[in-house]
């Protein structure tokens, strides 16, 4: 079986505005299972959005090498969806017309594309709010509309860049069990940025750490344990969440060193 992703020996700087360049990523070679949730996690300015961009294809690279269920990526693709932290829908469309947008794109026709776009709203929580506008909803149901629409155009691979950053607690916790919930029944790849440590345990089967800029991968840890029942008193669970913010900790350590 191909991958979902695969990363070669990739580098990435981007341009400065004074014509210089700066290294955003070096030595990157990172593999995907297809259906895997994994999270990239480390100090801010790492790198993290950059790593998800490129393998998106919304930013081109010129070193190395990034294959999405074995073909090169040169671009974005209907294979590939992304979820942003913020601004992901159209305020002028309901709920509902932001669903179908991609499946419009594809050319479906209308009641297909109604039809499943009334599916994937029931399936993350908005059904009754269909015809709503963005500005009518808060962040985290404007953040499942967000889910649901990445998820009408049927991507095998969800991008996801901090989706739950700018929630309050609760509200994030909520969001992270859908999210198990979706990724349960629907068998996605997910790749989760995130710079919280608990959510990436939680949420994925490796965490993926980076040490600071140019950001490299600095060890990639399992956390494919149950966490069904209260994860919050389970040892395994505290052992993985402490060990990995240690290892945050020491590269915002050495971040403040050099
Ligand atoms: P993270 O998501 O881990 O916070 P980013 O991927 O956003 O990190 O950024 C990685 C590094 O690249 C940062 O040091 C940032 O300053 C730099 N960077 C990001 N975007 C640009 C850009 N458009 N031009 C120049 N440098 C950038």
């Amino acid at each position: 079986m191909t991958k979902a992703i695969e990363i070669e020996n990739l580098e990435f700087s981007y341009a400065t505005s004074d014509g210089g360049r700066v290294l955003a990523l070096t030595n990157i070679d990172l593999s995907i299972e297809s259906g895997e949730f994994v999270s990239i996690l480390g100090p801010s300015g790492c790198g993290k959005s950059t790593l998800l961009y490129l393998m998106g294809g919304f930013i081109s690279y010129e070193n190395g090498r990034i294959l999405s269920h074995g073909n090169q990526v040169t671009g974005p693709g209907p294979d590939r969806g992304i979820v942003f932290q913020q601004f992901a829908l159209f305020p002028w469309r309901t709920v509902l017309r932001n669903v179908t947008y991609g499946l419009e794109k594809q050319g479906v026709a209308k009641a297909a594309r109604i039809e499943r776009a009334m599916r994937l709203i029931k399936e993350v929580g908005l059904s009754g709010f269909e015809n709503s506008y963005p500005s009518q909803l808060s962040g985290g149901m404007r953040q499942r509309a967000a889910i649901a629409r990445t998820l009408a155009v049927d991507p095998d691979i969800l991008l996801m860049d901090e989706p739950f950053g700018a929630l309050d607690a609760q509200t994030r916790g909520v969001m992270q069990e859908q999210l198990l919930r979706i990724w349960d029944a629907t068998g996605k790849t997910i790749v989760f940025v995130t710079h919280d440590v608990r959510e990436a345990v939680y949420l994925s089967q490796r965490v993926v750490m980076m040490s600071k800029r140019p950001g490299t991968i600095k060890e990639i840890v399992q956390t494919n344990f149950d966490k069904a029942n209260d994860v919050e008193a389970d040892e395994q669970f505290n052992r993985a969440v402490s060990y990995v913010s240690s290892q945050v900790r020491s590269e915002y350590a050495s971040m403040e060193a050099s």
